[in-house]
């Protein structure tokens, strides 16, 4: 009896100092959390805003640890990690999921911080790049956790804390890798509660992060819903939203590295990335011969009836008077050799892409299927092939791709494509450093302009100005 009275007693009080610290235990971590996982987004919030507090009493050497914490747990549990989330999401590939986590120690971090100072007549003036404090984000099911540690990466490395709303078919894996990320992070530094997440994720608590006033930024990767609702808010938004990317190739392309190039690309975890190859326009003097060299890097061609087959699986016809065919998401990241099946064909094994001529009305066009499946159309010459770039991209200005030695054909692309990544050459992933220069994010920052986000995306710039001194010419 005694017992269960001191039992109560305890709980009682151990509720009552909840209450009275805003649902903080007395060494400041949460009590509802486990390790950055949250039930409600006002505690996720809560626990970001401290965890932006300690971060900032930090000095800048710990966000470089905090950074490596996440690169190292990223390259040494690449497998596990990649395994789970193919577990979880059924889409993609065990060998790119597994890459796709190792690749994340080429996003930048604190390195991308430079000070810019001018000094004349008046004086010293520094420029420094400042955090914003506690930044919501959303993240895609195409790469769940990839896109949490590279946002993790950037933002930390601005000196900032996040509160996360996973896609729900890609939780578990955030959710798991938030804690994994977290306690490694304490582990090296101490600080709790940088990467917080919220563990039943619905388009209710991703509107009450766009609107908590705790949260000064917001930074969505995912398709146009997302994209259109986080522009709505009245929060300042980086939108890393949806593409759809051709790819042109001229009579004077090298054909075998355009067919090699265009399935390093569109075959990528099954066509999951934005930025892969989703349409092809070749020029009709080199179509027969870009076709006959697809086979040899891994393409499997589809006849015009297997095409068709495949096209009426992939697409819910358009309904209501509008063109716009539905997509299928059960077939959205499957093997090559699954959609094969389902269409009656056996593929050898190794394939990783299926393709085959379609022409323009054909809905992996227009559509962004995510699929190993990409449509080659035949256009008369390069113009015409940058015509319909320019038509099926919509105006996402996502990324382009174009193969040819022609300079000029390079020129008009680039200008008339406007796409915030274009690849000559290459294939789509060359954009993001993957074989190309430059630095690697998850999250392409389109509509609002950011570019390949990085560190230097998540700051503010701060102005101080030491008038009259501390110039030494
Ligand atoms: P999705 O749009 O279905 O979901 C993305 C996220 O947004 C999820 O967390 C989802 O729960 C949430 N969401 C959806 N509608 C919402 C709404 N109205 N309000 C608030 N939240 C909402 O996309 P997906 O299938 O997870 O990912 C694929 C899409 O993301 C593709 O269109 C792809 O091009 C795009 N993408 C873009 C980038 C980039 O860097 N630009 C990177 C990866 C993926």
């Amino acid at each position: 009896m005694q017992a269960t009275e001191q039992a109560i007693r305890q709980v009682v009080q151990e509720v009552l100092a909840q209450l009275g610290n805003g649902g903080r235990t007395t060494n400041g971590t949460h009590r509802n959390g486990d390790w950055g996982v949250f039930q409600t987004v006002d505690d996720a919030v809560a626990a970001a805003g401290d965890g932006f507090k300690a971060l900032s009493q930090r000095p800048v050497s710990d966000r470089v640890k905090i950074v490596q914490c996440i690169k190292q747990l990223c390259t040494a549990q690449a497998e596990e990690l990649g395994r789970l989330e193919l577990e979880e999401t059924g889409i993609g590939r065990l060998d790119h999921k597994i890459q796709k986590l190792q690749i994340i120690e080429l996003v930048p971090g604190v390195e991308f911080l430079k000070c810019d100072a001018l000094s004349g007549d008046h004086g010293l003036t520094v420029t420094e790049y400042a955090p914003f404090g506690v930044i919501g984000k959303i993240t895609p099911v195409t790469h769940s956790l990839p896109t949490l540690a590279s946002n993790a990466i950037s933002m930390i490395a601005g000196g900032n804390t996040l509160v996360c709303n996973p896609h729900p078919a890609g939780r578990l894996i955030a959710c798991e890798g938030a804690r994994r990320i977290n306690r490694a992070i304490y582990e090296a530094t101490g600080l709790e509660n940088l990467v917080t997440i919220i563990e039943n994720p619905t388009i209710e608590t991703a509107n009450e992060i766009f609107a908590h006033r705790g949260v000064r930024l917001i930074c969505v990767t995912g398709g146009p819903f997302v994209a259109r609702a986080a522009m709505a808010s009245s929060k300042r938004a980086i939108v890393a939203g949806p593409g759809n990317p051709p790819v042109v190739v001229d009579e004077t392309a090298d054909i075998d590295n355009a067919a090699r190039s265009i399935i390093t690309g569109g075959a990528f975890d099954n066509n999951l990335l934005c930025i892969g190859e989703k349409e092809v326009f070749a020029v009709e003097s080199i179509f027969d011969e870009l076709l006959s060299a697809m086979p040899r890097h891994g393409g499997y061609q589809l006849n015009c009836q297997q095409i068709d087959q495949l096209t009426k699986l992939a697409f819910d016809p358009p309904k209501d008077g509008s063109d716009h065919h539905t997509l299928n998401r059960d077939l959205v990241g499957k093997d090559a050799s699954v959609l094969a099946e389902l269409i009656g064909v056996q593929v050898p094994a190794g394939t990783d892409l299926l393709y085959g001529e379609t022409d323009e009305s054909n809905p992996f066009v227009p559509e962004e299927q995510m699929m190993p499946f990409v449509p080659f159309v035949r256009c008369r010459n390069a113009m015409h092939g940058i015509e319909l770039a320019k038509e099926y991209e919509h105006n996402f200005r996502h990324t382009s791709i174009i193969h040819t030695r022609d300079v000029r054909n390079m020129t008009t692309m680039g200008r008339e494509m406007d796409t915030t990544l274009f690849v000559k050459n290459g294939p789509s992933s060359a954009g993001l450093g993957l074989g190309g220069e430059g630095y690697l994010s998850f999250s392409i920052a389109t509509p609002t302009g950011e570019g390949v986000t990085s560190p230097l995306t998540f700051t503010r710039q701060r102005r101080c100005a030491l008038v009259d001194d501390l110039r030494i010419i």
